[in-house]
């Protein structure tokens, strides 16, 4: 990206001093050299171990056989060697991660309620600092994709339901982060994929926010039907893993460009996808993020590994070295010049991976768009029962005779290993979880 550029839409009409300062300092820092970059993470690392072992019940305790952290005593070996902080521990013990002292000069705190995507909720505490921090990400966000504010926004998501079960259309302005200007319309994703794509037309969004599945499933319908969206200009995906060659096809089939980032509300936003060559760049002036290996090891450039996660800035609810449970692949150094560094994929967690009777896990590599080249599918979804059997369930367009179960069959086997028996269930609908994630592979093995 030429620097020149970097600054869009002009920062000068931001009227928030604070936010200013921090847009203006991850301007700078996303070009700097990843050892800078490093040197300067690993100060507020420290910074921040040693403010959550003082501050809170659950880290005083787990870091109580460590003196206090230095940037000089800080090895490797001893970040590896603290334990990873699990969902389930911030359930249990949720205020035991809490700051036992609420320091004012960071601000009010607001409690957050996430489901997830198994349905259980967490409660996570934030801060006006840390909030401060996502609200400057998120103008980065839109300035590597050069969003115009003044233009329309639409996104198609879980929305609350109504007493009388219906969504109501949620329609306000000024979604660009601190700058006013255009419109902003949300509808709900569970209506069927033709009534969204009637809506959009209606509305004519510039920009799109919604899950991968939903955007491959519009874009599917536009291509079939041959449908356009004259005024969309982008898909900004959240919440799920991307698709396999969504963004070739959201080129060829609406002509608009992808744009993914990668957050939850534990963490916040952790990688986002470089405007220009489709790897993830880790945030990391704002996330100490780590990919470590099954033998406890740091994955290299093109390794699998773990995600291991620390936000930098939550100051109300620190977490440290939180195991979100999904799994990335490390990138190279990016072409564009920025020095932060890569994720060339994120591909989910571990409940979505394939489990071998040895105890070996595989990334199940099918894709939905494949079959359904070879039979018309509203709707796909593999759940592995047993080590031998993963239920293929169906939502056809038309009812499957027994040659498109033998042809999906013979498709899917090209994925897994052939010792698996695949079998094909059509139903009616499969439904989104409640967080609104659709996971179109899950191991449903208890061990897991
Ligand atoms: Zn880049």
């Amino acid at each position: 990206m030429n620097k020149s550029h970097r600054f869009w839409p002009d920062t000068a009409t931001v009227k928030n001093k604070a936010v200013y300062k921090i847009i203006q300092a991850l301007d700078d820092s996303q070009w700097w050299q990843k050892e800078r970059l490093a040197a300067l993470q690993k100060q507020q690392f420290v910074m921040f171990l040693n403010y959550a072992k003082k501050n809170t019940r659950y880290y005083s305790n787990l870091l109580k056989d460590h003196q206090t952290f230095t940037d000089d005593t800080l090895t490797d070996e001893i970040i590896r060697s603290i334990p990873y902080t699990y969902k389930k521990e911030l359930q249990l013990q949720n205020t035991d991660f809490i700051v036992n002292q609420h320091d004012s000069r960071f601000g009010d705190t607001n409690e957050y309620s996430t489901s997830g995507s198994v349905g259980t909720p967490l409660n996570v505490t934030w801060n006006q600092y840390a909030n401060t921090y996502t609200l400057a990400k998120t103008f980065r966000y839109h300035q590597w994709h050069r969003s115009d504010p003044q233009k329309k926004f639409c996104s198609i998501r879980v929305l609350p339901t109504e007493d009388d079960g219906t969504v109501k259309i949620i329609r306000g302005r000024n979604w660009y982060p601190l700058i006013p200007g255009g419109e902003s319309v949300s509808q709900s994703a569970s209506i069927p994929i033709s009534e969204q794509v009637a809506w959009l037309q209606k509305e004519n969004p510039s920009y799109l926010l919604t899950y991968a599945s939903n955007a491959n499933a519009l874009v599917e319908y536009t291509r079939k039907n041959n449908l356009s969206l004259p005024a969309l200009e982008r898909i900004d995906l959240y919440g799920e893993t991307m698709v396999e060659g969504l963004a070739e096809r959201c080129k060829e089939v609406l002509g608009c460009s992808l744009a993914d980032k990668y957050s939850s509300r534990e963490m916040g936003e952790g990688a986002t996808l470089c405007p220009e060559s489709g790897l993830y760049h880790i945030q990391s002036e704002t996330t100490y993020l780590e990919v470590i290996k099954s033998d406890g090891s740091r994955a290299k450039e093109g390794e699998v590994g773990e995600l291991i996660i620390t936000n930098l800035h939550n100051t109300a609810m620190p977490i440290i070295r939180y195991a979100i449970e999904d799994y990335a692949e490390v990138g190279p150094q990016c072409s564009c010049g920025r020095g932060l560094p890569t994720l060339r994929k994120i591909m989910g967690r571990s409940r979505n991976m394939l489990m071998m009777k040895n105890g070996e896990h595989l990334w199940p590599r099918f894709s939905s768009h494949n079959l359904h080249k070879v039979v018309p599918i509203h709707q796909i979804q593999l759940i592995q029962t047993t080590f031998d059997t993963v239920v293929v369930k169906i939502v056809p367009i038309n009812t499957l005779s027994e040659f498109d179960k033998v042809t999906l069959r013979e498709e899917i086997w090209t994925k897994f290993p052939k010792e698996i028996s695949l079998e094909i269930q059509t139903v009616t609908e499969i439904p989104r979880s409640k967080s609104g994630k659709f996971e179109d592979f899950r191991c449903d093995i208890l061990s897991l």
